[in-house]
């Protein structure tokens, strides 16, 4: 099956407004490309000017996260409905830095992406393993922890339709990729254990991106392999170089 690539940034808590809109500006002509999906994941605040600055272009926006409650008292948070209204069609969810420093759980994270699907909200769902972990050798079983309960009670049809971003944490932010037979080898056994809790269309349809110190010069690499779909990068989006990794073949 041929799946198309997404490729997102994730600017995490970088760019007030007034930068988040020049860097669309400087970014737009450089990022088309109709043969990729193609997402901004900003900062909340930055949601709105970002969305009106790509209306018209084949740019989504993506929020970094949202709660799992409907509205109420949660001071700080972030609803679904507020990010529909705003113009969001992505939400990257359980990314590493919000289970480590925000002390998100695996539950935590299956809440919100039911509650993306309940909105229409597509979650980048992100997983990973630290160096540590790693070295143990639980690479996989950890991984597979997380999908699972990630996915509790999500249908086969909303899965045929979100991302799964692996995220090696030693490879986040320290310019150390995994190999492209790294990310190959744990992206399939992402796909393999999509294909236990459902079925194989519904594993040969869920897009699965890399991420960890993707850049303009090995996205090309990453992204040639059978179960990579594309990336979920960093510090790499923030530059003109996001241009040439859409661009990667
Ligand atoms: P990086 O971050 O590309 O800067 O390593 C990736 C991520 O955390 O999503």
């Amino acid at each position: 099956m041929e799946r198309k690539k997404i490729i997102a940034g994730n600017w995490k808590m970088n760019m007030t407004p007034s930068e988040a809109v020049k860097l669309v500006e400087t970014l737009k002509p450089l990022v088309q490309n109709d043969e990729v999906d193609v997402v901004f994941g900003v900062p909340a605040i930055d949601i709105v000017p970002v969305v009106e600055a790509c209306k018209g272009t084949n740019i989504a926006v993506a929020a970094e996260n949202m709660y799992f409650e409907e509205k109420g008292a949660y001071t700080g948070e972030i609803a679904p409905a507020m990010l529909v209204d705003a113009g969001v069609k992505y939400v990257i969810l359980g990314h590493s830095e919000r289970r480590d420093y925000f002390g998100e759980t695996n539950e935590d994270v299956n809440k919100k992406v039911l509650k993306a699907f309940e909105h229409g909200i597509t979650p980048i769902m992100c997983c990973g393993e630290s160096l540590e972990q790693r070295e143990q050798g639980i690479t996989m079983d950890w991984i597979r922890q997380q999908v699972k309960v990630g996915l509790q009670n999500v249908t086969a049809d909303q899965a045929k339709t979100m991302v799964i971003a692996y995220e090696p944490i030693w490879a986040i932010g320290t310019g150390k990729t995994a190999t492209s037979e790294q990310a190959q080898e744990i992206c399939k056994g992402i796909r393999d254990c999509v294909a236990e809790i459902y079925d194989t269309d519904t594993a040969a349809a869920i897009r699965i991106q890399y991420g960890g110190s993707v850049n303009a010069g090995n996205a090309a690499e990453l992204f040639a392999m059978g179960d990579i779909d594309g990336g979920l990068v960093g510090g790499a989006s923030l530059k003109p170089d996001f241009g040439k990794i859409v661009n990667y073949k």
